[in-house]
């Protein structure tokens, strides 16, 4: 029932303003919706009004085992654990279609979260159907083998089969994109699903889960737990009917995930930050490089993964690069995300906002030169909202922490190099490898320095492009394992092989057969 109070996308969610009203949003278990067994609640605001437009419960231990107990039991027993791979692979197109529909409501519901441009998260939400087309329609093409055997007269085969249920953990940036990253492909695989998003932005992955619904998925196949990290996401991790966990967040948040999976072997894939490298050489078509590296820094005010947040400039080019990207950035307009003309909203969080601020300063204190804004922006038009002005630094080294930690904001650190072979040492000198992207119209240099470049997505004369299609994760500290394309679903599968003797007689029972 859409309008069914306590469900975020009913009509009065879609409201506009603070004036609308808080609204308590309920959890998502076992097909009801539910507050928590705590009876506390997390007060979310809007980062261009910093005020509180929504409260969500905070979810305990308790709460988390409900999740999962539904869920292991939907995928047990039930429905969803009955149904052809076919028929699951039809139900995931049907919510895709349902999404399509609801594309709007769920991007009002981010852009009040995060206050990200309505633009680009309009332009996500109509996106996300894709996954699930792409991997609805792999449901039923995951094939088994027959490898050939040594063992005369047994007949062995190859199955893989779903996991169990899957806890996936995110956060607040692209909520719902880095969220159907996975829950598509595990669902496909028939796998059952308790999601954690993050505590700044959970509205939008419930008004998802009312979809589900809709789209008519059994009951306990997914179920969502609002929270903290420490209490909710740490109960996920720790519960052991989970079997596998997909994490997007910070490293801090990755390698707390890894220790506590480790400890009961749980299957772990984690998508983590970035201090993604964009080198611009001499020949490259200088007015597209400079649009390429505002994607990549200031879309989205930086926040997100794969910021391209160290620009590593060809020193003939350095000054008259610089001019034109300040020049440009002079002329963005902050302002409200749902305004069609505003370039570059708030800051998501107030934490982050503090976050980046702090790096600033200390990108002054290491020396670096501010050529391009450098304080929260205090235009009156933007009222309380949590604004960063796009800052550039210029004269930065690639030892300053500025070029070594994840900001996550519109703050970028340039450099400069004179070859190749310098360009690819500073590039590489991070312990991230998420993404890095290059600008040249050297047709040898798109081709070879690709496999130079120690990242999981390289673009050339391109950046900030995903697919479901291609496949999406780190090198090094950047993370584990991959999202999007054909192998990832077998990220959400387990490989089993069965021995079958017909004869059932055994030779020697003391020896290995
Ligand atoms: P975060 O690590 O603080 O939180 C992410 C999620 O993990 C939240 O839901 C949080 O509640 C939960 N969490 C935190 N600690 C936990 C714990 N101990 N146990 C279980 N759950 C816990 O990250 P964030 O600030 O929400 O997101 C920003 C970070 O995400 C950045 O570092 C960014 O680079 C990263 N990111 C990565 C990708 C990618 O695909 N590689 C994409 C987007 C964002």
């Amino acid at each position: 029932e859409s309008s069914t109070p306590g469900q975020p996308g009913s009509s009065a969610a879609s409201e506009r303003g603070p004036e609308a009203g808080v609204r308590d949003l309920n959890m998502y278990i076992d097909g009801d919706w539910r507050a928590s067994a705590t009876g506390r609640w997390i007060e979310t605001k809007d980062p261009y009004t910093n005020r509180v437009w929504a409260r969500i419960p905070e979810a305990g231990a308790a709460d988390v085992d409900a999740a999962v107990r539904a869920a292991n039991a939907a995928f047990s027993d039930g429905p969803w654990a009955r149904m052809t791979a076919s028929d699951r692979g039809l139900l995931l197109h049907r919510l895709g279609d349902v999404i399509a529909a609801n594309a709007q409501v769920l991007a009002d519901l981010e852009v009040r979260d995060n206050g990200k441009l309505m633009v680009e998260m309009l332009g996500q939400m109509k996106y996300l159907p894709r996954w699930f087309q792409y991997y609805g329609g792999l449901a039923d093409k995951i094939e088994g083998s027959v490898p050939p055997t040594d063992k005369v007269g047994m007949f062995n085969y190859v199955v893989h089969e779903p996991i169990g249920v899957v806890g996936a953990i995110t956060p607040w940036n692209s909520p719902l994109l880095l969220t159907v990253w996975k829950l598509a492909p595990a669902l496909a695989a028939g796998n059952t699903v308790v999601v954690k998003p993050s505590e700044f932005a959970s509205a939008s992955m419930l008004g998802l889960a009312r979809l589900f619904a809709e789209a008519g998925f059994p009951k306990g196949v997914v179920n969502v737990v609002t929270g903290y990290g420490a209490e909710a996401g740490r109960a996920l991790v720790e519960h052991p009917l989970v079997e596998r966990i997909a994490f997007t967040g910070s490293d801090l948040g990755g390698a707390k995930i890894s220790e506590a999976a480790g400890r009961q072997f749980k299957r772990v894939s984690l998508e983590l930050g970035g201090k993604s490298p964009h080198i611009v050489f001499a020949d490259a078509d200088i007015d597209s490089a400079v649009k390429g590296v505002i994607s990549g820094i200031f879309a989205a005010a930086g926040q997100t993964c794969m910021a391209g947040s160290r620009l590593l400039l060809h020193a003939s080019i350095h000054d008259a690069f610089v001019e034109k990207l300040v020049a440009r950035m002079r002329e963005a307009r902050l302002g409200d995300p749902r305004a069609a003309d505003t370039d570059v909203g708030p800051i998501a969080t107030e934490p982050q906002l503090a976050k980046v601020l702090d790096y600033i300063e200390i990108a002054k204190a290491e020396g670096a030169r501010c050529v391009l804004g450098g304080k929260r922006a205090s235009d009156p038009r933007l009222g309380e909202g949590w604004f960063v002005e796009p800052t550039i630094f210029t004269g930065v080294t690639n030892q300053m922490r500025i070029a070594r930690e994840e900001v996550f904001g519109p703050l970028l650190s340039i450099m400069t190099f004179e070859t190749d072979d310098e360009a690819v040492a500073i590039a590489n000198d991070t312990p991230y490898g998420l993404a890095a992207g290059f600008w040249t119209t050297d047709l040898g240099r798109a081709l070879n320095l690709p496999r130079r470049l120690r990242a999981g997505t390289v673009w050339v004369n391109a950046y900030r492009v995903v697919s479901y299609l291609a496949p999406f994760g780190g090198f090094k500290n950047s993370g584990i394992g991959r999202e999007n394309g054909l192998a990832a679903i077998h990220e959400y599968l387990e490989t089993k092989s069965v021995f079958i003797n017909p004869k059932s007689s055994i030779t020697n029972p003391f020896t290995l057969q």
